[in-house]
């Protein structure tokens, strides 16, 4: 026996509370784990290596402490986690969140290891995060967090070491902060050091869009196999931040019916279909969906069990507990969201016959086109937008495709079967390149 990292057992406690900060989840980490377990089988002799998934090869605990605008001192914590950089520099965003924690980053950072394989990107697996309600403060405070923050994490990111993006919480301002203090400290305008930044500091085209749009591309695949077609689809969101409110947006131009909306101010509904962009518009004006005239409030309840083809969980981690997996009506769900799904909830929605296109595929297009901004920071030489939702399409598309072969051969889940590609990857470097010293 080694020592293992203490894991919390994989309890699966059903919940139908509303809330985001679900506490009946199970922790994230161990749902991490316990995927890395279903797929070891399937490894072969790559399976000798496998606990190196299991196993954050460098986290990161960090004190921020800021002046606040009113004098006083406060502290956050923050973490950087890097989970892989057997293939490449690590990769992953930054979460601002209240509830963030060294479990929840460590997983994060696992997914994105996997992420990064199962699409062929030169890159391992990261996260970083902040334990702060970005909501609670003002622009100034949330530029010294980032800057100290960036500065604390600094030794260990740079273009070819570490290079952090957005997530839940951070935007394309947080990371021309974080982009700026690295430039200061260093001396180098190194623009490379994070992607998802803003257009004019060689961000991308098309970077802000690309998560959900990605999401798009995985459902419409999916949907292709199913016999769904988008057009005429109804669809459900939950989670109308980045990723779910252009996902949402992506179906509503494709001519879906998006039925229903959920974040964490209310839960709306409209048979019909409900007007995309006018949402946006509200949340765009409100900051939050509470309010929106153009459709109805639901319970929660209700709107875990509406008759549905696509399913897009876009908000946090641990939404879709096996309660809800039996209720679910949807043909297929696609994750927006990292983590939406507990394994426990995965094999029921597997009995239940409901394809769920895992977050490690179904929401790799964030990442992907974070990839092409570093390879043009790289370069110097900037894509058009048409260039580069092109190769987002090419990448993701041949990413489902040969993901989709494989389920088939092996008789797996989608989401086995992207852990078997990514997991092959990983492991094949960590053999080849062998133990040091
Ligand atoms: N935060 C996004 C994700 O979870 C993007 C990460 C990146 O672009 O590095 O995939």
């Amino acid at each position: 026996m080694t020592d293992t990292i203490p894991i919390p057992p994989p309890a699966e406690r059903g919940s139908s509370t509303l809330s985001f900060l679900n506490p009946a989840a199970p922790e994230p980490w161990a749902s991490f784990v316990e995927q890395i377990d279903r797929v070891t089988p399937y490894l072969g002799g790559l399976a000798r290596w496998a606990e190196t998934m299991k196993r954050p090869k460098r986290m990161m605990v960090v004190d921020v402490p800021i002046i606040r605008d009113d004098g006083s001192v406060a502290h956050y914590e923050g973490y950087r986690v890097q989970h892989n950089l057997s293939r490449g520099p690590g990769k992953g965003g930054t979460r601002y969140h209240p509830a963030v924690n060294l479990n929840e980053v460590m997983a994060l950072a696992g997914w994105m290891t996997v992420k990064n394989a199962a699409l062929n990107l030169p890159y391992g697996g990261a996260k970083g995060g902040v334990r702060i309600d970005p909501h609670l403060h003002s622009q100034g405070e949330l530029e010294r967090v980032t800057r100290r923050y960036t500065s604390e994490i600094g030794a260990f990111i740079g273009p070819d070491r570490d290079i952090p993006a957005p997530d839940v919480g951070t935007n394309e301002q947080t990371m021309a902060w974080m982009m700026d203090t690295y430039a200061m400290n260093t001396g180098v305008t190194a623009t490379g050091v994070v992607t998802g930044k803003p257009i004019p500091l060689g961000g991308s085209l098309g970077r802000h869009e690309a998560t959900g749009r990605g999401v798009f591309l995985a459902a419409r695949e999916a949907g292709r196999h199913r016999g769904i077609d988008p057009r005429g689809a109804r669809v459900a969101v939950q989670g109308f931040g980045n990723v779910g409110g252009m996902a949402a947006r992506m179906f509503f131009e494709a001519g879906s019916r998006v039925i229903a909306l959920q974040d964490h101010s209310a839960t709306l509904y409209r048979d019909a279909g409900i007007d995309v962009h006018a949402a946006l518009a509200h949340v765009a004006a409100h900051g939050r969906l509470e309010g929106f005239e153009g459709a109805e409030t639901i319970g929660d309840d209700d709107y875990w069990q509406l008759p549905m083809d696509f399913f897009v969980p876009a908000a946090l981690e641990g939404q879709l507990v096996a309660e809800r997996a039996r209720k679910l009506q949807a043909r297929i769900v696609v994750e927006g969201a990292n983590g939406p799904t507990t394994p426990a909830a995965d094999d029921i929605l597997q009995e239940r016959g409901i394809l769920v296109v895992p977050d490690v595929l179904a929401n790799a297009g964030g990442v992907a086109v974070s990839y092409f901004e570093w390879v043009q920071d790289f370069s110097s030489f900037f894509w058009t937008e048409e260039e580069i939702n092109q190769r987002l399409e090419r990448i993701m598309v041949g990413a489902f495709d040969s993901i989709w072969k494989l389920a088939a051969e092996r008789k797996t889940s989608l989401r086995t079967a992207t852990f078997i590609v990514a997991c092959q990857r990983v492991l094949a470097a960590r053999e080849q390149r062998g133990l040091y010293p």
